[in-house]
């Protein structure tokens, strides 16, 4: 990276600067070796540790999922906070499934809240018995959601807030009395490849391994004597109360080290017959989860070979013996020690997977596995994969189903998050070859296939009848979508939100668990796309909402899996939304005039025609006249309006704000006439009727709609200026708010134009 000129500016200052930077991250980089050094930990240590944070340090690794997955996932947000929310909240899953992944794994929102939910799960300590199966047809990123949770299950292992401990021996061979150099020199050889048991620093001294099934060192307080024990170490009455009684924290009261531990333990006891000597060998080692070493971490792919490794690690064995005395003692674990207090996952239950799931079967009931004689106590999260078709492999047996719990991985169902996908895989910068709303719809067309079509739910709130023609489909797939996005559409009327209710609710999201099985997979709808691209993006214009029509509707294969009439309804929805657009960005309001139009109206129904009076909230004279109140009754009630309404409705509002806005909000509750129910409720229907009206005056205006074509050519300046006001004023609006370019909102406006779709919406 050579800069002409650049370089010979540097002046001392900067030099110096640099300097400090680096002797700061010298000193950063020895102070994280140090640390590294100082682990392990003296036994003390732990307890001190243990006595300020227990949460943290008493963690087995149901709860250090539970912590991974909050640690990479913030708090999750309900946009409406209204009292009927399901929790189904919007989880932001970046950072456990995106960043830093090799292959980014896109989560919609109902999948999100199932993973949290799972980890709730976990955390409660009810269902560890258990293995997790997640239940995703082919293409729907299965492997890569698991592999990317492991990936960042190891990386949380390696910071501050994912550290856990376990037992790490390091035995005095002076005190034990033995003759050193012969014994470290033997257990150099035979350790040479064995990272977890080697020769500690101080190596003339001390034959130093950890245990191989992670014991948290906890548990080499005898059982009897632990309860009281946490009593005295834990001050925080709070956490105290929290690891006595929660079901989570139940292993910290019951759980006994592993064979190997207990036996040291014992042994130590009677050579030493000083508790405090046997702790003073006793160390707290951190927990590396390494999936490479399958320490802590094991996959295995539906290919791999059965076997099971049981590991003796004789020379080390024999050494322990000769330090310690222990005849019967024998170093030996199975290869499930590794991931004991860690994750197993089988990538496929098929092939060699199946005999493992059955395998593991037992151990998973009883939590125990016995390897020669001695029972191993297994902690472990057993997870794994399976594709629908093959659930048979362990449907049939019986005693499976209490033990197998299902998550389900479909196909995304958020098209946003399905869109998303698009721009990882062909750049971000495809969005730019649409018209806005269009690549969305798009998105919306593949997530049609993979819906069901009958929501009992849906009608069971909204009817059999389709009451919103304009914007859902027949089958409400349109406005499924948007709930599963965990929107409610505008265009739901206030009735029906009000009877949105939270069981309504919780069954629309029930009802989701059975999709996403069928359609377009994941790895189709990325071939469908891409081809729907090159066939559209090389145009000169943007690809609009007919180019996604006529792709699908001339491709049988596709469209035979599309629901019936679902893209006319699509269409449906866009004409109406961009219809709004436009008249939206075409009105404009003076917010000062209607204030006052509305003012002196609530003003004049107090009067008789014909008086004139100074209007007490504007300070002006007003002249109370059929004029007055004519034009403000059509604006609210319609050009149809008969006398006979326009005089009710005068009376209903004079009643009130008589009633209501003067004696109860202004007089006790001390509002000004703009806080009123009264007024903001005029003010939202004056508004709301004057942008309905906004485009009637240009539908068929032929001046306008050549001004329109015009726009950016010589011609364009011949037009007179109203017409060029209201063009460019659009134009920008378009822009400005709906993210428009400029060629984008002179080609949908044409469109509504030649559509003729204007008055339709
Ligand atoms: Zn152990």
């Amino acid at each position: 990276m050579e800069k002409k000129g650049y370089t010979e500016e540097t002046d001392i200052d900067n030099l110096e600067q640099k300097g400090k930077r680096l002797e700061r991250l010298m000193k950063e980089f020895l102070k994280d070796r140090l640390s590294e050094r100082r682990n392990p930990i003296s036994f003390n240590d732990f307890l001190y540790l243990a006595s300020k944070e227990p949460e943290k340090v008493f963690r087995n690794i149901f709860q250090i999922f539970h912590d991974m997955i909050h640690y990479y996932v913030p708090e999750g947000i309900d946009e409406y906070k209204d009292e009927e929310s399901a929790g189904f909240l919007n989880y932001d899953m970046t950072n456990l499934f995106i960043k830093g992944c090799d292959n980014p794994f896109y989560a919609d929102r109902l999948f999100a809240n199932r993973i949290i939910n799972l980890s709730k799960i976990f955390k409660k300590g009810t269902q560890n018995n258990q293995i997790y199966l997640f239940e995703g047809p082919p293409g729907s990123g299965k492997s890569t959601f698991l592999n990317n949770l492991l990936y960042k299950l190891e990386e949380y292992t390696k910071t501050e807030d994912g550290t856990t401990y376990k037992i790490n021996w390091k035995l005095d061979l002076e005190r034990l009395g033995s003759k050193k150099k012969k014994i470290l020199n033997d257990v150099i050889t035979q350790n040479h490849n064995k990272p977890e048991s080697k020769i500690s620093t101080d190596e003339e001294s001390y034959l130093e391994f950890s245990c191989p099934n992670h014991c948290n060192p906890i548990l080499l307080i005898p059982k009897i004597y632990r309860r009281e024990f946490l009593k005295e170490l834990i001050e925080d009455k709070t956490k105290l109360h929290c690891l006595l009684n929660d079901r989570e924290y139940e292993w910290v009261l019951q759980d006994d080290v592993c064979g190997i531990c207990s036996s040291i333990y014992k042994g130590l006891m009677d050579k030493l017959e000083d508790v405090m000597e046997v702790f003073s060998m006793v160390r707290a080692k951190k927990n590396y989860y390494n999936r490479q070493f399958g320490e802590g971490i094991s996959v295995f792919n539906p290919g791999d070979e059965i076997k099971n490794i049981e590991i003796r690690q004789l020379k080390l064995e024999e050494k322990i013996r000769e330090l310690i005395g222990t005849e019967h003692f024998r170093f030996e674990y199975s290869y499930l020690a590794k991931t004991n207090n860690g994750v197993l996952a089988l990538m496929d239950i098929k092939e060699k997977n199946v005999g493992r799931l059955k395998d593991y079967h037992g151990i998973i009931s009883d939590g125990i596995h016995k390897v020669e004689l001695t029972e191993e106590k297994i902690r472990t999260l057993f997870v794994g994969l399976v594709n629908p078709e093959d659930t048979v492999h362990y449907e049939e047996v019986m005693s499976f189903r209490d033990r197998i719990i299902t998550v389900n991985i479909p196909y995304v169902l958020d098209y946003m998050t399905e869109v998303a996908i698009y721009k990882e895989h062909f750049g971000s910068d495809i969005a730019n070859k649409f018209l806005p709303g269009v690549l969305e719809n798009f998105g919306k067309v593949i997530i049609s296939t993979r819906l069901d079509k009958e929501s009992k739910a849906i009608k069971k709130w909204l009817g059999e009848r389709n009451n919103y023609s304009n914007v859902i489909d027949k089958d409400y797939l349109l406005l499924k979508m948007e709930i599963y996005r965990g929107i409610i559409p505008e265009y739901i009327k206030e009735e029906d939100i009000k009877k949105f209710v939270r069981p309504i609710r919780k069954e629309i999201l029930a009802e989701s668990e059975l999709e996403g099985k069928k359609g377009f997979s994941g790895r189709l709808s990325l071939n469908i796309f891409n081809k729907f691209f090159n066939q559209y993006s090389a145009n000169h214009k943007l690809i609009t909402m007919s180019n996604v029509k006529s792709f699908f509707y001339n491709q049988k294969d596709l469209s035979k899996n599309i629901p019936d009439g679902f893209i006319d309804s699509l269409e449906n929805q866009y004409d109406y939304q961009v219809v709004q657009e436009m008249k939206e960005s075409l009105y404009y309001y003076n917010e000062e005039q209607i204030s006052k139009d509305i003012l002196n109206y609530i003003f004049a129904v107090n009067f008789e025609i014909g008086e004139t009076k100074k209007n007490i909230y504007t300070n002006e004279m007003i002249d109370i006249d059929e004029e007055l109140f004519k034009s403000f009754e059509t604006m609210i009630l319609g050009d149809n309006a008969t006398d006979f309404s326009r005089i009710n409705f005068r009376n209903s509002i004079r009643n009130e704000y008589i009633s209501t806005t003067l004696a109860q909000e202004i007089r006790l509750q001390g509002k000004d006439i703009k806080e009123t129910d009264l007024y903001q409720n005029l003010f939202e229907k004056f508004t709301r009727n004057l942008k309905e009206f906004a485009l009637v005056p240009y539908l068929s205006n032929d001046t306008f709609r050549r001004a329109l074509y015009d726009y950016g050519t010589e011609s364009f300046n011949a037009y007179d200026n109203k017409i060029k006001k209201d063009i460019n004023f659009m134009i920008d609006n378009m822009t400005k708010k709906f993210n428009y370019s400029k060629e984008g909102a002179l080609q949908i406006c044409q469109y509504i134009l030649e559509k003729n779709i204007g008055k339709k919406y």
